[in-house]
């Protein structure tokens, strides 16, 4: 069927922009058809209907006046949304209104309401030739920064940067995309060349090509300027601490593994920040530990000089509670949409640096430079504190700021004491008390008299022209009346139109100032982050570390996160030692007992040294590690569409290739994703690896026992183990480090607490002392693999045919599930 002249313009604007959701402009509404209709009527719940009864086209509408609402959300979830619109008056032209796609709004570059102030919007282009060449704004903020790596390092960086849309001239091989989509999923292919923008100057030519593909995909979308984006900053992946993704997604940094919110994560401990800039940054700088060991002292000092003045200090958060997001309202400015009120929080700001500075002088820490902005003030002064948010209503700036707008106003105020006048004076000429002088927008300026007042009336003898007739009243106009609505309204329309003017104008000249206020704002976010490290430093009882190549040497030292769930009596504090002729720890000790905690504290412990604040120990002597890398199993990994197995062993290989003698390795029980036998080699394997050639300092923690008796081969490795004490049959975890390996695994104990049926219990328990006698002839290996629960089915005396149905072989490894069927097959034997 051929498609009518309106659905062949839609088909053809659709064709251009088919990876977006098209908001086709038809009257009142937005309409979309086909599968953006469905997809649309899906996510915003609305009703999906068709053309029309012929013609079955999927189609579903938002009103104009309401779209924003439903753009955000597109864009929340994920979507592009091109929107098109009329470019002719419908009843202005003859036949087929002209449309055209104005802007095209994208998760990544959105500039206003749906915006999180708590963290940053980034997009990001890439391009590839040997290296990845990356350059990344947020179109908020204004920050631009490019870098160049190796495409490990490019998964490091995006799990860091997280951007929430990705810009590529060409499609990434699906393998890497794979990995990608973990992080975002809006990738967009943008084949334009575009033009290297002044921001990219004296960058390599790569470096200029990817900046020069990030800006020219911006103004395609947005069809704005891009002034207020400031210079690239070229930054380098290794002058940080290196996290890979699992690092970080592991070790919970600012993400939870399960439900990905801010719960429980170490960000979340970093919670005194006072202002939206201080938070980003708090991110930021937990997100990229450093590594330089000046910068990070000086990053301690700063926070020792806040302990010591607390009375300052807290005067200093009053101070930054009351600065607004000057990184936004500057982008808004520069970008050309900020209105009154930004500009009003905007000096609010600006009037907190001269009390700031003045603590900052009492504490001792260097202060902002604002001499540059001094002016700003001033000229910001003019606005009205209750300015309205439009700007085209007038009542934005204070009487005295400009002659003529004083002027228009004294006519327009004037006017109205006239009216005043005049409603009195007419009173006593026609002798009706009722009478009065009001106004309207549609009639304008006019004489009400009641219905009951109009009988004795005699309108012409006054000279009043009747002008509008309602049910109880009669309204009138007079040849003075019209001559001041003409003043009056005359002088408001001037009136608002050059208040809108004088904004602009004022917009224009607090423009000048966005490098300067850029910089305070930076600086503001630094002092943020500062204050927020010594308000929780003073909170938790941390103490400020100090640094030692050799060695690793924590005393009392607790997990940041876990024991603010606790209360302070109930987390048990340990020790940690490791130096350069003993860097390997065994952990041993049975489940629940503490392994996976203590690992993380320590990982933890160090991340928080190495970004400037103080840990959570009573002391604390440490390297400055060059990378952390973490395997610990993770829960999720089903989801990303890889088996335990294969992500743990991609998580080793990433460690056991990159890692170096600085590094800080924490494995925690290589080896579960497969059978005993394949699990136990592996990890064995790997400590060798890592004793004799790498040498970093490693926490391995492990249930096989069997690896306790590499300490004595292999001489940096010591057995540790969390202590746990039996008593009257039941277990009591008393979260202790101890030197040495642990005993007895108490499994079975474990399987208890968790309320297994007693009689899987004792069973069990009847088996395991069945192994304890022959123990001479039964290898350990073996006892283990009764002692694993999910090895145990055999236990439960059901047949075959039932475990067979109750197998859920979508969460099984392939080893398990062939380690599953022999085991099956074993009981048909
Ligand atoms: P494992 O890895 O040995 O199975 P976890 O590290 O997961 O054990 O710890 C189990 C639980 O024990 C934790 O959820 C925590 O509540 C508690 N825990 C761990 N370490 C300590 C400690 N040092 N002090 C108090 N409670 C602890
Ligand atoms: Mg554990």
């Amino acid at each position: 069927m051929k498609p009518t002249p309106m659905m062949a313009q839609y088909l053809e604007i659709k064709s251009q922009h088919d990876d977006c959701i098209l908001f086709f402009r038809l009257g009142d509404f937005y309409e979309m058809f086909y599968d953006d209709a469905v997809t649309a009527a899906r996510e915003l719940e609305i009703t999906l209907t068709r053309r029309d009864k012929k013609n079955p086209i999927p189609m579903c509408g938002v009103p104009y006046h309401s779209a924003k609402g439903y753009i955000e959300k597109l864009i929340d979830k994920g979507y592009k949304v091109a929107i098109c619109e009329q470019m002719e008056n419908p009843r202005e032209v003859k036949g087929m209104v002209k449309r055209e796609v104005v802007q095209i709004i994208t998760p990544g570059t959105v500039m206003d309401g749906s915006l999180d102030e708590s963290s940053n919007n980034y997009l990001m282009a890439i391009l590839k030739d040997r290296d990845y060449h990356i350059a990344y704004a947020d179109i908020s903020t204004g920050e631009l920064k490019v870098t160049t790596c190796t495409e490990e390092i490019l998964l490091n960086e995006l799990a860091s940067i997280k951007p929430s849309e990705i810009i590529l001239r060409e499609p990434l091989t699906e393998e890497l995309l794979m990995k990608v989509n973990q992080i975002t999923t809006v990738v967009s292919v943008h084949a334009a060349e575009g033009t290297v923008p002044e921001q990219a100057a004296g960058l390599t030519p790569l470096a200029q090509e990817v900046t020069a593909l990030l800006f020219d995909y911006v103004t395609e979308t947005q069809k704005r300027d891009l002034t207020h984006i400031e210079q690239a900053a070229i930054y380098q992946a290794i002058d940080y601490m290196r996290l890979d993704l699992y690092a970080k997604r592991n070790l919970e940094l600012t993400e939870s593994i399960r439900l990905k919110t801010k719960k429980g994560t170490l960000l979340s401990i970093f919670n005194e920040t006072k202002t939206p800039m201080g938070h980003r940054l708090q991110k930021e700088w937990i997100e990229r530990p450093l590594i330089n060991e000046t910068a990070i002292t000086h990053r301690h000092e700063q926070v020792e000089l806040l302990n010591d003045r607390f009375i300052e200090r807290d005067a200093l958060r009053e101070h930054l509670a009351e600065v607004y997001d000057i990184e936004r309202l500057v982008g808004r400015v520069s970008f050309g949409n900020a209105n009154a009120k930004d500009l009003i929080q905007l000096k609010y700001s600006v009037e907190q640096l001269p009390k700031i500075n003045q603590v900052l002088q009492l504490i001792g820490l260097e202060q902002i430079d604002d001499r540059q902005v001094e002016g700003l003030n001033q000229m910001l002064d003019a606005l009205e504190e209750e300015a309205p948010i439009s700007i085209k209503d007038g009542g934005i700036f204070k009487t005295g700021y400009h002659e003529e707008l004083d002027e228009y106003r004294d006519a327009s105020k004037n006017g109205k004491q006239w009216l005043s006048q005049m409603q009195q004076a007419e009173r006593e000429r026609t002798g009706v008390r009722s009478l009065k002088v009001a106004f309207n927008k549609v009639f304008g300026y006019y004489i009400e008299i009641s219905k009951a007042n109009l009988h004795q009336f005699n309108a012409d003898e006054f000279g009043y022209m009747r002008k509008q007739t309602l049910t109880n009243a009669e309204r009138f106009i007079t040849e003075d009346l019209k001559e001041k609505e003409a003043l009056i309204l005359g002088a408001e329309e001037k009136m608002i139109d050059l208040e809108y003017q004088l904004f602009i104008e004022l917009r224009e000249q607090v423009k000048a100032y966005t490098v300067e206020l850029k910089r305070i704002a930076r600086r503001i976010a630094e002092l943020d982050c500062l204050q927020n490290f010594s308000q929780v430093a003073m909170k938790n009882d941390y103490v400020r570390p100090t640094f030692n190549k050799r060695k690793l040497q924590l005393t009392d030292s607790r997990h940041p996160v876990v024991e603010k769930v606790m209360s302070k009596e109930e987390y048990v504090p340990n020790d940690c030692h490791l130096d350069d002729d003993q860097y390997i720890d065994l952990i041993t000790g049975p489940n629940m007992s503490g392994k996976s905690t203590y690992m993380r504290q320590v990982a933890l412990i160090s991340i928080m040294a190495q970004m400037g604040s103080f840990v959570p120990c009573a002391a604390a002597e440490m390297p400055i590690f060059d990378q952390i890398f973490t395997r610990i199993g993770a829960a999720d990994d089903l989801v990303s569409g890889q088996s335990t197995f294969m992500v743990e062993m991609l998580e080793a290989r990433n460690a056991l290739k990159n890692a170096t003698a600085d590094s800080l390795i924490i494995f925690d029980e290589i080896g579960r994703g497969t059978s005993t036998y394949d699990g136990l080699s592996l990890a064995q394997a790997m400590i060798e690896y890592v004793h004799d050639h790498i040498k970093a300092k490693t926490l391995f923690s492990t249930h096989y026992h069997e690896l306790v008796q590499l300490e004595d081969t292999l001489p940096a490795l010591e057995n540790i183990h969390v202590a746990a004490k039996e008593y009257n049959g039941e277990l009591i975890f008393l979260h202790k480090i101890m030197p040495g390996a642990v005993e007895n695994s108490y499994g079975i104990h474990v399987a208890r607490l968790a309320d297994l049926p007693a009689e899987v219990i004792s069973r069990a328990s009847a088996i395991l002392d069945q192994f304890e006698k022959t123990e001479s002839n039964v290898q350990p290996v073996k006892t283990e693999q009764v002692r694993e629960p999910q090895m145990s089915f055999d236990l439960f005396g059901s047949s075959v045919e039932e475990e067979l149905k109750q197998l859920d072989i979508a969460r099984m490894t392939p080893i398990e599930a062939l380690l599953k069927l022999q085991a099956l097959q074993d009981q048909l034997k």
